[in-house]
């Protein structure tokens, strides 16, 4: 069975570099300014910290040539976002044009060719083309005058902290990308009176690009029970391959059928999304008719592979699920739903654990996972499969996205990754342990207050920093619980937020 990573490829995906300037300055300037930034845009193409292209564009001169490359990276299908230098003075008034319609993100790259200043060599000349200090000014009043969001990032072009920020965005920009025309599917409706997994599709679908729709669980099952033998066959030999499996699941054990079943499942679900061009998919245990058991391993398989996922009906997080794992597309670490499960209040050791009943994705996993089969207590299906392992520790965060009635908000605290300490011999899913930043009691009540949902995507590889660009991108509220947050001024942060938005 071919391993299909639905995850497309960085590599694939562009960034325009693109330098203001005008026509004023002449011809040898002008072509000093088209040789630096070509420098600097080949510098970031081949920096290994950067995965996505970036491509050098001609330098625009006059509102024409600004309006005709917006317009064409409007269009473009593989250009994901624009990168704007202004090497020279390039009076904005000429970008308005092309800022208008532009409907890619951008970033503002705050720079200068020449680290230092020649101090002995330095003449007019210079001083002429090496303008950045005031012509980047311009472009940024016209960027906030026409109140546009985009990332600015200060610094030498060289300097590993700005080619680490502009990797940064442009993984925020690819996960931007995916969302646009995205298609997530829903078995079922959402879990019965749940509220925060439920929300304004029509509005997510104008806000985010992406759209989602139900699909009767029935249509699912049809493609499940067309799976052949040989396939399931091959597919629980990859099983006892890739993981521990327990002996009653094993060939010949007592339920080696069901290890078959969940095969099936997973074969007729990664079918089913295929077929339809699906980026992931939500289930709910309410509604698995003609289904023997909730898929377990199956959203766990899936999702490592690239998939969205949330369960519960809970699109929101599925969107979200896939949007982190598209953004954190070949860093080491994981990126998977979650739900903040028990607590455990031990003084001064305080700390979450987090699981769910089954849909763990091991891409987070410390070790190789074990495949076992419990009761679910609740549902009423069969037993179903599940992979469960422990994650190891380390800087992490929790993502949620929720909807707010006026808007969305974009949700997320740094956490630290906590190594059990405790066996625990008789919890059959995968789970994690993690102490909120700053403090449990400060990060769990600024969470409670901003409404943040019970389920999350936990990421290992992606900071604040991504989701933040990426908020900006989408143009939606983004709230971050941290080792800074303090609740008298956190508590004030959305109290102004809820003005603001209603302007
Ligand atoms: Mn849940």
């Amino acid at each position: 069975m071919k391993n299909n990573n639905s995850l497309g490829r960085m590599e694939d995906l562009e960034v325009w570099f693109i330098t203001g300037s005008q026509h004023l300055y002449g011809e040898e300037t002008l072509k000093k300014v088209a040789e630096h930034s070509e420098q600097i845009s080949k510098s970031m193409d081949h920096s290994r910290q950067i995965a996505v292209k970036i491509l050098f564009r001609p330098v625009v001169k006059s509102p024409e040539e600004i309006y005709a490359v917006c317009q064409e990276a409007n269009s473009s299908k593989n250009c994901i976002g624009l990168i704007a230098w202004m090497h020279t003075f390039s009076p904005a008034k000429m970008w308005i044009g092309g800022l208008r319609i532009l409907n890619k993100p951008l970033l503002h790259l705050h720079t200068q060719f020449n680290r230092d200043i020649p101090w002995g060599e330095i003449d007019m000349d210079f001083m002429n083309l090496n303008q950045s200090a005031h012509g980047d000014r311009e472009f940024g009043f016209i960027m906030s005058r026409m109140r546009l969001n985009r990332k600015v990032v200060v610094g030498h072009w060289q300097d590993e902290n700005v080619v680490r920020k502009i990797d940064i965005w442009t993984r925020a920009a690819a996960g931007w990308n995916d969302w646009q025309g995205g298609k997530f599917v829903r078995f079922g409706d959402n879990m019965r009176y749940v509220a925060v997994t439920d929300g304004d599709k029509v509005e997510a679908e104008m806000k985010f690009g992406y759209s989602v729709n139900t699909h009767g669980i029935g249509d699912l099952v049809k493609v499940i029970n067309e799976t052949g033998d040989s396939e399931i066959d091959q597919l629980c030999k990859i099983y006892s391959e890739q993981y521990q499996l327990t002996d009653n699941l094993r060939k010949g054990g007592s339920q080696y059928a069901s290890l078959r079943e969940a095969a099936k499942i997973e074969i007729g679900l990664r079918n089913f999304l295929q077929a339809g061009n699906f980026k992931g998919f939500t289930d709910t245990f309410e509604d698995l008719h003609g289904m023997s058991q909730l898929p377990g391993i199956a959203a766990q398989r899936l999702m490592a592979e690239g998939y969205g996922f949330a369960g519960e009906g809970d699109w929101k997080t599925v969107a979200l699920v896939r949007l982190m794992k598209v953004m954190a597309s070949g860093l080491k670490g994981g990126n998977s739903f979650m739900e903040d499960y028990t607590y455990h209040f031990e003084p001064g050791n305080e700390m979450v654990l987090g699981a769910h009943m089954l849909e763990i994705c091991e891409s987070i996993a410390a070790e190789k996972p074990k495949c076992e089969i419990h009761p679910l207590g609740i549902g009423g299906k069969a037993d179903p499969v599940r992979l469960v392992f422990n994650v190891a520790g380390g800087a992490a965060l929790n993502a949620s996205v929720i909807d707010m009635g006026n808007r969305f908000r974009l949700l997320v605290n740094e956490v630290e990754g906590i190594v059990p300490e405790h066996d625990l011999p008789k919890l059959p899913v995968a789970r994690v342990l993690w102490k909120p930043l700053p403090d449990m009691q400060t990060a769990c009540t600024a969470w409670i207050l901003a409404g943040g949902a019970h389920h999350t995507c936990y990421s290992q590889n992606l900071t604040a920093e991504h989701l933040e660009d990426f908020a900006e991108m989408a143009g939606i509220e983004y709230v971050l619980i941290n080792k800074q947050t303090e609740l008298y001024q956190f508590k004030n942060q959305l109290r102004w937020s809820e003005t603001a938005y209603r302007m």
